[in-house]
């Protein structure tokens, strides 16, 4: 028997694909999205649209942005020599934070995982390979310290030592398993820092 309108059970299941909504969670947002104003809602729907249209990967370091080159690679300020990989644009925005790292980034977007059928293919890896064609000095392995973000370091590793650039990876200090994101900016200048030659 259906409790509800057809239109708010379709509401709750769309609210319940987002990760870390279980049901009762996006049974309480749908009733509340119901229950504000309409303009509100209507502000809510298009800000969410206009995001998902505007927003793409930097054509350099495969960040998220509105721009075709991000302000980071933009920038002449920036060590443009020094290239971290990090899994993610949040994890990038971690760092950033310190205010401390003075080079650029390379966003994979993701991790290799064989586990769940990611592949070499599926993370923004091709990209950095033609970026480190160009003057680089050093490639600072940031992948998370677990399962995925190791066997990813290993990649790249292998991938890159051959050609001669610098490779190193951050120190050990970040927690096993701990998303960069959560990690407070003193630990993680820490393992900036206490990074690594492999
Ligand atoms: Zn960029």
């Amino acid at each position: 028997m259906d409790y509800y309108s057809s239109y708010i059970t379709k509401l709750i299941e769309e609210l319940g694909r987002l990760p870390g909504i279980g049901s009762k969670s996006a049974q309480r947002l749908a009733f509340y999205i119901i229950s504000q104003p309409e303009e509100q809602v209507k502000h809510f729907a298009e800000t969410i649209l206009s995001a998902k249209e505007n927003v793409h990967y930097c054509q350099c370091c495969c960040t998220l942005t509105d721009r075709d080159i991000c302000p980071i690679c933009a920038s002449p300020k920036r060590d443009h020599s020094t290239i971290m990989v990090v899994e993610t644009t949040r994890d990038m925005a971690a760092y950033e934070k310190t205010g401390q790292y003075e080079g650029v980034y390379h966003v994979l977007q993701g991790a290799i995982d064989p586990m769940r059928g990611i592949g070499v293919n599926d993370i923004r890896l091709r990209e950095l390979i033609e970026r480190l064609k160009g003057d680089v000095q050093e490639v600072i392995i940031a992948t998370n310290l677990g399962v995925e973000g190791d066997a990813t370091a290993l990649y790249l590793r292998n991938l890159i030592k051959p050609t001669g650039i610098k490779v190193t990876r951050i120190a050990s200090g970040v927690p096993v398993g701990g998303d960069l994101e959560c990690i407070d900016e003193v630990t993680l200048l820490r393992a900036l820092n206490g990074r690594v030659e492999q």
